[in-house]
């Protein structure tokens, strides 16, 4: 599957400069001289240059037009103060546009979210929003009305100035908070708005080298297994039918994004049992629980509702089955790992942890042909191997799970990530640092020979990462939510025309049945 989102292109457009074919630097419109002269004083690639346009639409349109042309230019960004409608944005604060609008043309700027948090990196108070262009100097009861609207800022170009000047090329509007005033002798902020201007400078530059038409390869299968799916659903149909709170041990899935939007709708996420009320419900997460976490949980009469996925109870039964007829269980994991934890507690006395081969040189056990082995569900397929292999040849009589005990959505992540990381640049993991298997796939990117980084959004992209990639691997590990893959396409194609191709290397129809508790 092929799909080309292009870099949105403003209603009106005239061509001020160079071709856009012609790979060069930044050109910052600047509507005043001292803003102008902020931005220069800030800029530090040779390749940057700084156009002033005067104040206003209608001069700012003239000047542009009647000015000699800016040489050749590969991204634009329109940069100056402005007014700042929201109670909370002082004086020096950014604002990157979302959109740009004059109440008749809207542009949108789906690059903005990356722009602001890179400021953000560089130690500037930045955020994305909505800016209003008007006409003349906001007054005081403009300022509520526009604010009400949803605008963070209001200036005096950009609407006119993105919609004229950028050819289609990648475009982004930074304006720094003065105290409400547009002009030089009515900013009591406006000298901490300059600094930022000049601060933000070099990083419109860092996001200009960024700015490419490129492929956005996606792995699939990626994002939610069917493990996952259902846990969410568990805890959305608890809320649903026993109101909130609902308390949840640990997170139910490993990705920021889902536990706050469960908490949001009344989920209460606890370490511990002894968070939670007597009597209250309590949902297990996907991870699973040692049998003596349902114990306490029986003697506090709690009301549980199980979300742990079956495929971690499969290894949990398997640990008891192999416990019970006396064998040596050696669990190949990650120590501290949920998952681990409640494997080992099934059978504590009979169960030891090996992480590496040099665990299992050290491994001693009382009958050496009573050894069998067990894994956590999400490790690497291969590093999983290089571990039971160690283990087969101390132990040859080792007894094997009666299946996989990696799971079928990890091998196939797995598999989908080495498929795009062979012709990738860059790979990009939407996933949250404490979800096992989204990190497994930033190292089987990185065994591929490509770098790779864990993000929970578009917001933790590093412009660095893809300055010269022209093609960017993307996945999502089996916690991380579809909508952040799509969220993060739309903040790339704010850096030019992105050409999204799914590389699928297998597709999935695994599907869990719900707990009776949540059942309708
Ligand atoms: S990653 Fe595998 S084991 Fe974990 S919840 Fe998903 S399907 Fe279950």
């Amino acid at each position: 599957m092929t799909e080309t989102i292009p870099q949105p292109r403003a209603a009106e457009e005239t061509e001020p400069g160079g071709s856009p074919a012609v790979a060069a630097g930044l050109l910052v419109l600047a509507p005043l001289r001292f803003e102008a002269n902020a931005v220069r004083r800030g800029l530090t690639q040779p390749t940057s240059q700084v156009q002033r346009t005067g104040m206003g639409v209608t001069r700012s349109k003239k000047r542009l037009a009647a000015e000699s042309k800016p040489g050749p230019f590969s991204a634009m960004v329109v940069m100056g103060t402005a007014a700042g409608l929201a109670d909370d944005l002082s004086p020096g604060d950014l604002v990157v546009a979302t959109e740009v609008s004059d109440g008749e043309i809207t542009v949108e700027l789906p690059g903005a979210d990356l722009l602001a948090a890179e400021l953000r990196r560089a130690g500037l108070n930045a955020r994305a929003g909505r800016i209003r262009t008007v006409g003349k100097l906001v007054k005081a009861a403009d300022r509520a009305t526009l604010a009400a609207d949803g605008y963070l800022a209001a200036d005096m170009e950009s609407a006119a100035l993105v919609t004229a000047a950028a050819a289609g090329r990648p475009v982004a509007v930074i304006r720094a908070v003065s105290d409400g005033g547009f002009g030089p002798g009515m900013v009591s902020g406006g000298m901490a708005a300059l600094r930022s201007l000049r601060a933000a400078a070099p990083v419109a530059e860092r996001w200009a080298a960024a700015c490419r038409e490129r492929t956005v390869l996606l792995a699939g299968p990626r994002s939610f297994c069917a493990g996952v799916e259902r846990a969410i659903e568990i805890v959305e149909r608890a809320l649903e039918l026993r109101g909130a709170p609902v308390y949840v041990r640990k997170q139910i899935v490993h990705n920021t994004r889902v536990v706050a939007d469960l908490e949001q709708r009344g989920a209460i996420f606890v370490d511990e049992l002894d968070e939670v009320p007597n009597g209250a419900t309590v949902v297990f997460s996907a991870h699973g629980v040692a049998p003596a976490v349902r114990t306490d949980a029986s003697e506090r009469s709690l009301s549980v509702i199980d979300a742990t996925c079956p495929l971690v109870s499969k290894v949990h039964a398997e640990a008891r089955r192999f416990a019970e007829k006396g064998y040596t269980v050696a669990l190949i994991g990650h120590a501290g790992h949920e998952e681990v934890e409640g494997t080992l507690g099934e059978a504590p006395d009979s169960t030891v942890l090996v992480q590496t081969a040099a665990d299992v040189a050290a491994l001693s056990v009382a009958d050496p042909s009573k050894v069998a082995y067990l894994m956590q569900t999400t490790l690497a397929i291969d590093e999983a191997a290089d571990v039971s292999g160690a283990l087969r040849e101390k132990f040859p009589q080792m007894r094997a799970p009666g299946s996989d005990d990696i799971c079928y959505a990890t091998t196939n992540r797995q598999a989908a990530v080495r498929a795009v990381a062979a012709d990738a640049d860059v790979v990009l993991v939407a996933g949250s640092k404490n979800s096992s298997n989204s990190v497994r796939l930033v190292e089987r990117s990185e065994r591929e020979g490509t770098p790779a980084h864990l993000i929970d959004g578009a917001t933790d992209i590093d412009l660095s990462w893809l300055t010269g990639a022209s093609v960017i691997g993307l996945t999502a590990g089996a916690s991380a939510p579809p909508a952040v893959v799509s969220e993060i396409i739309t903040a790339l194609s704010g850096l030019g025309t992105v050409t999204v191709t799914e590389r699928v290397t297998t597709t999935e129809s695994v599907q869990f049945g719900l707990p009776r508790e949540v059942r309708r």
